[in-house]
């Protein structure tokens, strides 16, 4: 990062533009290529219940912009981190996912031509933006179960104790489980208060 500024107020309500990247190098014929690593701020709302990509965290984005007759191919990966909780033992876990990204970003169509697809990504000019396709991605590639561990024993259904910390052996059975104790005196009890 230099000192400058280089994002203008250009926010029209959209992610930072952290995710769009130029094709003017590109000159629009195809063939031609760019590759281009850059670490990215997430935008908010990346998650599902258990888990999510924390808002302005980094993500590494690994790309490869491809000319082609119809638009610009985008393929490669993007890491972002993860964190959330454990749906076994509800810990605080802290994790990452890996997308593959490969979308076609279609030059806009001509006047006239009537193209409102929702699966079509366009251009807006010369510029990509990654983030509707970053976004998709890592939604479909979060976990639905997060682990803190892959055997992560979860908590008793009894008493609630996290297994991982508890005796190897820790149990409740009818003997020890402490809401028949009462009963128990009660039964042995031949005392009838008058
Ligand atoms: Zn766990
Ligand atoms: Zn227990």
């Amino acid at each position: 990062m230099s000192g400058a500024h280089s994002q203008g107020p250009g926010g029209h309500g959209r992610g930072s533009g952290d995710f769009v990247f130029d094709m003017r190098s590109l000159g629009r014929q195809p063939g031609s290529f760019r590759d281009e690593t850059r670490t990215a701020h997430a935008p908010g709302g990346l998650g599902s219940g258990l888990v999510l990509v924390p808002a302005g965290a980094d993500v590494a984005l690994d790309l490869r912009f491809e000319a082609v007759s119809e638009g610009v191919l985008v393929t490669g990966s993007a890491v972002a981190p993860l964190s959330g909780e454990c749906a076994r033992c509800l810990d605080p876990l802290t994790s990452s996912v890996e997308v593959s990204i490969q979308e076609l970003y279609r030059y806009l169509p001509d006047p006239g031509e009537d193209e409102t697809d929702d699966e079509v990504r366009f251009l807006d000019g010369d510029r990509l933006d990654l983030e509707p396709a970053f976004r998709d991605a890592v939604v479909l590639a979060l976990p639905l179960s997060p682990l803190c561990r892959e055997d992560c024993p979860g908590l008793c259904p009894e008493c609630g104790v996290r297994l991982a910390d508890a005796d190897p052996l820790h149990g409740h059975g009818e003997e020890t489980d402490p809401r028949w104790g009462p009963l128990r005196q009660l039964d042995v009890s031949d005392r009838v208060e008058d």
